[in-house]
């Protein structure tokens, strides 16, 4: 019977992170997946550390991020093309600039510095938005990193220090014993260990519910496209018009946004094709805020699920039965959080504890919710967020 310290469920970018921690700490860490590595969200994602302004209780959290993303590529030993210039969120529309006032004042309860400020400073900040900006909130802090880079820089870093991912291994059951985690259940059999963490985005639900534990989350399908590359444009995180929009480092313009559907945690086991109308909305939207990229050449599309928990908030929930499982959910915001989480699963999964600010962040927050939240926030497959 194979046996390890501790099993990850889930090689995307919270589980990846998660691992490299727990093999740095002497740990013998045994990651599957379903499919490839970082297959799923973490690869399709825009790349933003958002410093969570909107969620004081999550902004702490962030914070560690974000000390940690600035020695990342030297901890790693690979780039993740990590860059920190800020974040701006501009409005375009004076429902979206009154928006914006409202946010202000929640992320003045962070102590991060946020400014707000008016469109004519939004646009001597980044001189290519549209005349039409009303004005919006900045932060000098914040950054932005490629997905794909960091996503495999975690992989690459946990393998160099002998680790094992183990891809087409979907786990069927979580296996437990006595009130405690005892292992899984593959197609190839029983592999063993006394603690796990499960990183399988909106896929932890359907691993819980066998044992009886209700994980509130909704799969969201996300669009993205990238432009052909531009010359530099602008190097802060933008957020605008209901669009996240960075450059990278070669000059695309990489954008998500738009619509969203809300999907069913059965069918979010199959990656969805991205649908034209959405990406031109995302098109559209872009021109909008920025006008010169009309011209731009689109590259590619694609879409991405997200598991967003009823508040958006992440959690992160050590169970005391069984005991030695513990389950994250990243709420849409993970692969900036990714540094931060990591640490704290490991140091939970390890050694029970840590002391990384998550107390705010369990299931308990979750006690007074009802059963059908989905239903009652329209937030069913089918329907729509915009
Ligand atoms: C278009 C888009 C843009 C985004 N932009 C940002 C951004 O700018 N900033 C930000 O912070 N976040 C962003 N996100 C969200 C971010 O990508 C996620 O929060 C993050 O990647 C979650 O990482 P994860 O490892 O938890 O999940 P995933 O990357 O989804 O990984 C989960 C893994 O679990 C595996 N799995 C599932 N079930 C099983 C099973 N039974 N057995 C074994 N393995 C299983 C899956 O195959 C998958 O590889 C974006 C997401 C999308 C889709």
């Amino acid at each position: 019977m194979e046996s390890f310290d501790l099993i990850v469920v889930g090689a995307g970018i919270v589980g990846l992170s998660t691992t490299w921690r727990a093999r740095k700490a002497g740990a013998r860490v045994l990651v599957l997946d379903k499919g490839p590595t970082a297959y799923e969200a973490s690869s399709r994602a825009t790349g933003f550390l958002s410093l969570r302004g909107e969620t004081p209780d999550e902004s702490r959290l962030a914070q560690v991020a974000e000390k940690l993303w600035d020695t990342l590529d030297d901890d790693l030993g690979y780039p993740t093309e990590w860059t920190q210039k800020g974040r701006l969120w501009a409005a375009v529309t004076p429902r979206e600039h009154e928006e914006l006032k409202q946010s202000y004042l929640g992320f003045q309860k962070t102590g991060i510095p946020f400014e707000l400020i008016d469109g004519q400073a939004c646009r001597d900040l980044v001189p290519a938005l549209s005349p039409e900006t009303l004005g919006g909130i900045y932060t000098s802090r914040a950054g932005h990193a490629n997905p794909q880079r960091t996503s495999h820089a975690f992989a690459w870093a946990f393998r160099d220090l002998g680790g094992e991912i183990r891809e087409y291994a979907p786990v069927l059951e979580i296996l437990t014993e006595s009130g405690k985690v005892k292992g899984v259940r593959t197609a190839q059999g029983e592999i063993h260990a006394g603690a796990m963490v499960l990183s399988a985005a909106a896929h932890n639900a359907a691993l819980l519910a066998p044992l009886g534990i209700d994980f509130p989350v909704a799969p969201v399908r996300l669009e993205a496209f990238v432009t052909a590359p531009l010359p530099p444009l602008f190097d802060q995180a933008i957020v605008a018009h209901g669009l996240a929009i960075r450059q990278t480092l070669r000059g695309n313009i990489h954008v998500n946004g738009g619509p969203h559907e809300w999907l069913d945690a059965g069918t979010a086991n199959d990656m969805p094709k991205p649908t034209t109308p959405i990406v031109r909305n995302i098109a559209r939207r872009l021109f909008e805020v920025f006008p010169s990229l009309r011209n731009a050449q689109m590259l590619r599309s694609w879409a991405g699920i997200i598991d967003v928990t009823p508040d958006q908030i992440t959690t992160i929930h050590p169970f005391d039965t069984p005991a030695g499982l513990i389950a994250c959910a990243s709420a849409g915001h993970g692969f900036g959080m990714s540094p931060a989480l990591g640490l704290a699963l490991s140091d939970l999964a390890l050694n029970g504890q840590t002391d990384l600010p998550i107390t705010d962040l369990t299931l308990a927050r979750f006690a007074a919710l009802p059963k059908d939240w989905r239903r009652v926030w329209n937030w069913q497959p089918g329907s729509y967020n915009t």
